[in-house]
């Protein structure tokens, strides 16, 4: 594998993650429901198909890289149905950050019809999908894995396969709670130190040298919150929506995980208080307020 890739979800992550992958040679036939999307695709030297016999029929991988586990199983069975189109024995990555449940009932869903589901969420944000050097979650057996490792070491630079199909997802949405716990952290932290006194930049660079670091102080503080820009490029909506689904899968488990709750609470208020374009970052514009900065 792989003669030809559909790849569906050409946003700020799927757009340059489909160009490294036609950089890296392979055939790749796109589609997504924006027409300007599409067009960037083109525009990078990519081919956009408008039907499932355009985009599906001919692969025999399909990537999805949409906002949650919901449209990607729409967008798959739901007529026209981009699953509907592949043959029986090719695999679907859905690289987005899915929930884990959705994904177990979708991957019952494709194998009835001779289709591998393997979860491939990635981490790393707009900068590293654009390097191809994204972190890759994998879950899947092992031989679909080693099947599709080419085409994912076009986008990634390191491959952890995690366990069976939906254990990447499951993965995934620990990661980004564990990293938006770290983001609130960080902006509280500025929010105190400033009202003490202390420069933003000294704070950063103090967390920096010490062991309050984390990929927040490192790579987000200074030019996306302390900046105020808020434009790292990742929606808080889809930041909440990862949280949601590690605080489900807790309730589901049965475990009471009391920061894992607040954090759900938290990301979900913000994220409906400053609407759909609001980028993550903003949650140190959001925390400022509520405490009265
Ligand atoms: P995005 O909103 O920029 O892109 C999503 C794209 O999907 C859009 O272009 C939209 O038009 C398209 N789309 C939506 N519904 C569709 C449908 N039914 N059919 C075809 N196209 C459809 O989002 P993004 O930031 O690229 O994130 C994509 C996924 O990656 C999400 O699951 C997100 O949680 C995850 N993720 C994002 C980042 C990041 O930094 N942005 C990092 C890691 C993971």
């Amino acid at each position: 594998m792989s003669s030809q890739i559909g790849f569906i979800g050409l946003g700020r992550m799927g757009l340059p993650m489909a160009e490294n992958l036609v950089r890296a040679g392979f055939r790749v036939v796109g589609f997504d429901m924006s027409e300007a999307a599409r067009a960037a695709f083109l525009e990078k030297g990519g081919e956009v198909g408008g039907t499932v016999a355009e985009v599906a029929g001919e692969a025999d991988l399909l990537v999805t890289m949409l906002p949650n586990g919901a449209i990607v199983r729409s967008a798959l069975l739901d007529e026209p149905g981009f699953a509907l189109g592949l043959r029986p024995g090719s695999v679907v990555i859905d690289m987005s950050s899915s929930a884990p449940t959705q994904t177990a009932s979708l991957a019952e869903a494709l194998s009835s019809r001779g289709v591998t589901l393997i979860d491939a969420p990635v981490s790393g944000g707009v900068a590293k999908a654009v390097d191809g050097t994204l972190a890759i979650l994998v879950g899947g057996e092992a031989d679909a894995v080693e099947r599709v490792r080419p085409v994912l070491g076009a986008m990634g630079a390191s491959i952890i396969h995690t366990g069976a199909t939906g254990s990447a997802h499951c993965m995934k949405a620990l990661n980004n709670f564990v990293s938006a716990a770290g983001l609130v952290a960080v902006s509280e932290a500025l929010h105190v130190g400033a009202r003490f006194g202390l420069k933003p930049e000294t704070i950063v660079e103090a967390l920096n040298a010490s062991t309050g670091r984390n990929n927040t102080t490192e790579r987000k503080a200074l030019p996306f919150m302390v900046s105020e820009a808020y434009n790292s490029g990742f929606a808080m909506n889809l930041m909440a929506k990862d949280i949601g689904i590690a605080a489900d899968l807790a309730a589901d488990l049965g475990l009471d995980m009391a920061e894992l709750a607040l954090m759900a609470r938290l990301w979900r208020e913000a994220s409906q208080a400053l609407g759909p374009d609001a980028d993550h970052t903003a949650m140190h514009r959001f925390v400022g307020e509520k405490a009265g900065g």
